[in-house]
This record gives structure tokens, sequence and C-alpha cells, in this order.
């Protein structure tokens, strides 16, 4: 495989990665970095092993895709927004403690009136 080739999967993975954790309510830079740094990383760490090229660019994919894992398992921001009350772009309804967004004025769940909720 041609090496431009492996950094541009990396760089795909990489995006992916970065989209799941922001639509999770995450920070979309702050995965993105630690992808590429940790992809980064893992090829030096391969390389002075003598994993040759093949075994850094799996290296370097473990970033990303341990990125993915974490983005896929961690909690939505509804589910946070139940949890603390608020998170993101959802609060939780005071009537029903469902889910709902933060410029609701009526509780899709419940129909309850939040326009007067602060
Ligand atoms: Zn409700």
């Amino acid at each position: 495989m041609e090496p431009i080739f492996g950094f541009i999967l990396f760089f795909v993975a990489t995006l992916i990665a970065t989209i799941v954790a922001s639509k999770r309510g995450r920070s979309g830079w702050l995965v993105f970095l630690a992808c590429a740094g940790g992809g980064f990383l893992m090829v030096i760490l391969v390389s002075r092993a003598g994993g040759g090229g093949a075994g850094a660019a799996f290296g370097a994919f473990l970033a990303p895709l341990a990125a993915l894992v974490w983005a896929l398992s961690s909690s939505t921001s509804q589910q946070l927004a139940v949890e603390n009350g608020e998170h993101g772009d959802f609060k939780k309804c005071p009537f029903c403690a469902e889910p709902v967004r933060r410029e609701a004025v009526k509780c899709r769940h419940c129909q309850s009136d939040l326009s007067h909720q602060p």
C-alpha cells in the first residue's frame, strides 16, 4: 500500500470518529487532535520497535478506532441531560424527566408547558 493511501484512510477514520463524537456532544476538535497525536505516536513507536510500514499503519489506525469506540459507547447529550438536568442542546423536562430541546416551550413527551421554566 502506498503511504499516501494509508494517510488518507487514517484521515477518513479520524474524521468519522470526530463527527460521531461531536454528534454525541463531545468536543470534536479534541477527538481529532487525540487521534492525530495518538496515530502519530503509534507510528513512531511501531517503527522504533521494527514493526515496518504495515505495522505502523495498523498501529496508527488504533487511535481513531479507539476514539470511535469511545464515542459510540459514551452517553449522548440526551442521556447526559437526564442525568445532570441539562447538557448541550438538551434539558430534562421537570414534569416527565424526558430529555427535551433547550429552546422547547412545550414538552414533546408529556405536552407540559415549559415556557415559564428557567
Ligand atoms: Zn415532559
